[in-house]
């Protein structure tokens, strides 16, 4: 254990959260450090921040009453969000966002291909070309937290992808050895806003989503049994698929938890990266490959929000999220900041469309512009 270990576990000890189960989340993000200290001593490294403390945060501004919600979710292309007839819930998502109380904003443009690159640059909301500050920035929920929020970093993913301890609620819904299904999240999340009253509160979850292998993803009986007469291609499209449909009753799971908020209440959710299928017929799978791709580096964004946020009429400057010129990731996590500000003005998006990665196998990592990217 080196010195900034020992004074970020010295940090996340604050005694409200030692005699509590979410107490053995803390230590999960102890460990998480630990570990990418070792990693990075070994490595010589900076791929992680060693021990990122919320409580670096500067106060930028400060946060209005109600609840902002950031979901992350995991390996969701842009064309895989809410499609027509895949299932009932896709149709419940369409109607709640014809009712006027979500939008779905153009796709974006991943900081990355692979969950270690885009991740910490979403949650930092840097330039894709800034490592270090993505390594190194305390995120948008401790510029939340600085702002004067209660906070919750929510965790179904296999590991803690940007640890950061400080947060008054840190849970750890999933492991690699024992995967939970999404929807543990929500339950947590509202865990955390029982616990937290009236004021400002903002909350960070991370989802499992669509990782592979994606029929691991959703609670088989929810769906009918599989054709048997499928090929590969079309049994791997047809479970992403079904992963993809539950991922979207996620999303109106947490929309019934801001619906039951008496103070305004809104998500922005967006997924890491996207993912290749072998029914594209491109030669690639999965993600985080060496070459960057449309099908694993655009990525499907929108925000739901509750009545009493609709009538703030913050919603408004979200309509600047539609664009013909394409969105990024920095452009959503500064969108989310701007909504918790309660700020007025524009949002003024247009961050250049670029993320790092590369359009040749082995050429290292570089700047793109997500214009030049193909299938
Ligand atoms: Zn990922």
């Amino acid at each position: 254990m080196n010195g900034t270990a020992l004074q970020s576990f010295s940090n996340i000890s604050a005694s409200e959260v030692r005699n509590t189960v979410v107490w053995f989340s803390h230590i999960g993000i102890f460990k998480e450090v630990i570990a990418q200290g070792f990693d990075t001593m070994a490595r010589g490294s900076s791929r992680n921040a060693t021990a990122r403390s919320a409580r670096s945060a500067a106060r930028r501004f400060r946060a209005v009453d109600g609840l902002a919600v950031f979901i992350i979710g995991e390996s969701l292309r842009a064309d895989a969000l809410m499609v027509e007839r895949r299932g009932p819930w896709s149709e419940a998502l369409a109607k709640r966002l014809k009712l006027g109380l979500g939008i779905r904003f153009s796709d974006a443009c991943a900081g990355g291909n692979a969950t270690y690159t885009s991740v910490p640059r979403l949650l930092t909301a840097v330039d894709p070309t800034d490592g270090v500050g993505a390594a190194q920035n305390p995120t948008i929920l401790a510029v939340a937290k600085a702002a004067g929020a209660k906070t919750a970093y929510i965790m179904n993913h296999e590991s803690w992808v940007v640890p950061e301890s400080g947060h008054d609620f840190i849970e750890k819904t999933s492991s690699m050895e024992h995967p939970a299904f999404d929807d543990e999240v929500v339950v947590a999340l509202e865990g955390f806003l029982q616990r937290s009253g009236i004021g400002p509160k903002a909350a960070v979850l991370h989802l499992y989503g669509q990782h592979f292998n994606y029929q691991d993803r959703y609670p088989p009986q929810h769906f009918p049994p599989e054709p048997l007469d499928l090929d590969i291609e079309r049994l791997e499209a047809l479970r992403y698929g079904r992963a993809a449909e539950y991922g979207v009753k996620i999303l109106l799971d947490a929309a019934e938890v801001l619906d039951k908020q008496t103070e305004p209440a809104f998500l922005i959710f967006t997924s890491d990266h996207g993912e290749n299928l072998m029914l594209d017929h491109t030669g690639k799978r999965y993600h985080a490959g060496p070459i960057s791709g449309l099908n694993d580096t655009m990525v499907p964004a929108l925000a739901l929000w509750n009545k009493p946020f609709a009538e703030t009429g913050r919603q408004r400057v979200l309509a600047e999220l539609i664009s013909p010129s394409g969105i990024t990731h920095r452009d959503l996590a500064n969108a989310w900041l701007h909504l918790l500000s309660g700020a007025p003005d524009p949002l003024a998006p247009g961050n250049q469309p670029i993320t790092w990665g590369s359009l040749e196998a082995g050429s290292g990592n570089t700047a793109l512009n997500c214009r030049m990217l193909k299938p």
